[in-house]
């Protein structure tokens, strides 16, 4: 038995939720912005909106009872005089704040209606001794259960252990930059002199630094890795005369776009080559993947080996599934289904199946790569929205060898288009095939952004295009309604589209529902029983109805540019003129206003990519961060692409003069991440 550890406190579970368990970990937990506490302002020289720290004695304190009750203290200095305004207090208050008490307090002075007055301001009691404090205070991203002078202490003390000497040969880091001790010193802790719009806009020397080992770690494990995957046989994949992937050619209802075409030989040279590929298949949403996909599975199975296709959830997966259905079995090919709402029995079968090799494609979720599946010869593994996996579920896959110990092929495919230069260098040990040309007659989608107050209007479009056959996509970004955000959720609006659309089937699909009431949903609204579907963000990828021709989303402003694109791009797949309505509730903030301009601009997802990394500011990108989704917690490829040259410029030199130093490099920064970068 070993001893129970100690219990954990409520700060500290919280730091632990955000991911700061090492020293390293909170050294690298950088401010969001900072307060200046180490000067005092003349109480004559605050301005108003400005926020500043003042010091003096309370010459009264007093109780108010209109409007309502609240403390109000008046603090003097030698130039002039102020008040404190609290609406809410407490006995400490009153007990701090008495008749000649000595106290400094920061807030925002405002104009009110006797003279400047901070209201709330924070404050301390102090003697004409209390030191001011030496460097500006550090304001941590943070939780409801950990204090911000918790966290503040915390990372402190955590910069004093953390390892953070310096690893890289001399003439590795671009000159100008600080040691990186020192840059996490500045950043936690800038002196009073620092400009603060430097430390904030990210483009101080420190930051630079940060941003400059990030990069360098990234690349470096990259090249490690191709390194390593240069060394591993993987199966040698081909087709056969008149076998699977010469009659799927035969047999599709269409002709693949010349883009198609290409990528498909790039991916057949891959899979004929011996070594494991490792590509990344990209093509805007609509681009035709999925068959190239199946091309991909049908050289696999010529030469005998299984395919597995994962996608990240139920409904995409079912959608492969079918498509491959549709494809694949009129040839004698029977396609397995694995996901997480089958169950007992049957899932039994299928992992038997799935072991013995008679399984020869096997579709699912992450039900696909769970500890109870081996595939007998997995030769390729297709990932779908492969961003949208965890580290570990794509490992995992990777891992499904079976008794074989070739290394499967890999196929990764995404709608969401990198600028192609940027994905050259950013993932050095990736191959980028692109499909950059849609299937022809289809008719871009016409966007329009509508202000939420015409609503009715947009209703009334909407059964104009019920009249005509068509089907109705209504998006909304919650489901239940969030403290903070006042977001009409799905269930009311689509309790309001119902009675709005009498004798029309309004359905309702969300994140929450259970997987079978998920399908059936589905499955009306892809056989066009059902008129209008309220959905959250669930339909996000890859759902594919091409009678649907009007998209409506709702608060469009909260979602991001590239999610936007993709949830358009349901709209539009077939040959009606189709319309994405996005509704959007003013006022709109400035980067807001730049995203929906940019779908109404343009269709093209390249384009939409640039864009989104042009608008996304600093703030926004914390979200991405946060979410896990983002590769780069410091740089930001728009920003640094010179950073990014630079640092790829220096891996290569590292690798060739100092491959201990890069290792070290890399285990520092990475750690369990450089399995994520390279999975
Ligand atoms: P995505 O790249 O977004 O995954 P899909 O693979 O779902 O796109 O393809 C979108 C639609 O286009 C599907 O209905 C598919 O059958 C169809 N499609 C794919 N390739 C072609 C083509 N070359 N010509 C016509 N239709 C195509
Ligand atoms: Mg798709």
């Amino acid at each position: 038995d070993r001893p129970a550890a100690p219990p954990r406190s409520a700060p500290q579970r919280a730091m632990d939720k955000l991911g700061l368990r090492r020293d390293i970990d909170l050294a690298l937990h950088l401010p969001l912005r900072y307060e200046d506490e180490t000067r005092v302002v003349p109480i004559a020289d605050l301005r108003d909106g400005t926020p500043a720290q003042v010091e003096g004695e309370v010459a009264e304190a007093r109780i108010e009872l209109r409007p309502r009750r609240q403390l109000v203290v008046r603090l003097r200095d030698d130039s002039g005089e102020l008040v404190l305004r609290f609406l809410h207090f407490y006995p400490s208050h009153q007990k701090a704040l008495v008749y000649g008490a000595r106290v400094r307090a920061r807030g925002e002075a405002r104009d009110g209606f006797f003279g400047l007055e901070m209201v709330h301001p924070v404050f301390r009691t102090v003697d004409a001794h209390t030191p001011l404090a030496t460097s500006l205070t550090p304001v941590y991203p943070t939780s409801a259960q950990l204090p911000q002078s918790y966290l503040r202490k915390a990372v402190s003390s955590a910069l004093g252990r953390a390892p953070l000497h310096e690893l890289l040969p001399p003439g590795t880091v671009p000159p100008g930059l600080p040691p990186l001790r020192e840059a996490l010193q500045w950043l936690h802790h800038p002196p009073p002199s620092a400009s603060i719009a430097a430390l904030e806009d990210r483009s101080h020397p420190a930051w630079q630094r940060l941003k400059f080992e990030e990069l360098l770690a990234q690349q470096l494990s990259q090249r490690f890795a191709q390194r390593e995957r240069a060394q591993l046989q993987a199966p040698v994949l081909a087709s056969r005369p008149g076998g699977l992937h010469e009659q799927l050619l035969a047999a599709l209802p269409f002709a693949l776009t010349g883009a198609q075409r290409r990528v498909a030989t790039e991916i057949a040279a891959d899979l004929g080559a011996g070594r494991p590929m490792h590509r990344l298949l990209q093509g805007d949403v609509g681009s035709g993947k999925t068959v190239v996909a199946a091309l991909a599975a049908a050289v696999a199975m010529d030469s005998g080996w299984q395919c597995a296709l994962m996608a990240p959830t139920e409904i995409l997966a079912e959608q492969h599934f079918r498509k491959l259905v549709q494809w694949l079995e009129p040839l004698g090919v029977g396609v397995a289904w694995l996901t997480g709402s089958r169950k007992g029995k049957a899932r039994q079968a299928m992992v038997e199946r799935v072991a013995s090799g008679d399984a020869r494609l096997v579709v699912g979720t992450h039900a696909v790569i769970q500890d109870d599946v081996h595939f007998a010869r997995l030769g390729l593994a297709i990932v779908d929205e492969q961003h949208r996996f965890g580290v570990a579920q794509r490992l995992a896959l990777r891992r499904k060898l079976g008794a074989s110990d070739l290394e499967p092929h890999l196929l990764m495919m995404s709608a969401t288009p990198i600028p192609r230069t940027l994905a050259m260098s950013y993932f050095a040990d990736l191959d980028v095939s692109t499909l950059d040309e849609l299937p022809p007659g289809r008719t871009p989608v016409l966007t329009k952004l509508i202000a939420d107050g015409r609503r009715a209007e947009v209703v009334s479009r909407i059964d104009d295009e019920l009249s005509r056959g068509r089907q109705v996509y209504w998006v909304c970004p919650l489901i239940e309604e969030s403290e903070k955000l006042d977001l009409q959720n799905a269930t009311e609006t689509h309790a309001r589209l119902s009675a709005a659309l009498p004798g029309r089937l309004v359905g309702l699909l969300h994140g929450r529902m259970p997987a079978a009431e998920k399908a059936a949903v589905m499955a009306l609204f892809t056989a066009g029983e059902m008129a209008v579907l309220v959905a959250t963000t669930v339909i996000e990828v890859g759902v594919d109805v091409p009678n649907a021709s009007l998209m409506v989303i709702e608060h469009a402003e909260r979602f991001g540019l590239s999610q936007l694109h993709q949830l358009r791009g349901r709209v539009g797949r077939g040959a009606a003129a189709s319309v994405c309505v996005l509704l959007y509730s003013a006022p709109l903030s400035p980067t807001a206003k730049d995203r929906l301009r940019a779908m109404a601009e343009t269709n093209d997802g390249f384009e939409i990519a640039r864009r989104d990394l042009e608008i996304r500011g600093p703030g926004e990108f914390m979200g991405a961060r946060q979410s896990g989704d983002a590769l780069l917690r410091f740089a930001d490829l728009a920003e640094d692409a010179p950073l990014l040259q630079r640092a790829r410029e220096a891996a290569a030199v590292l690798v060739e003069r100092d491959a201990d130093a890069a290792r070290a490099h890399v285990a520092r920064w990475l750690d369990s991440r450089a399995d994520y970068l390279n999975a």
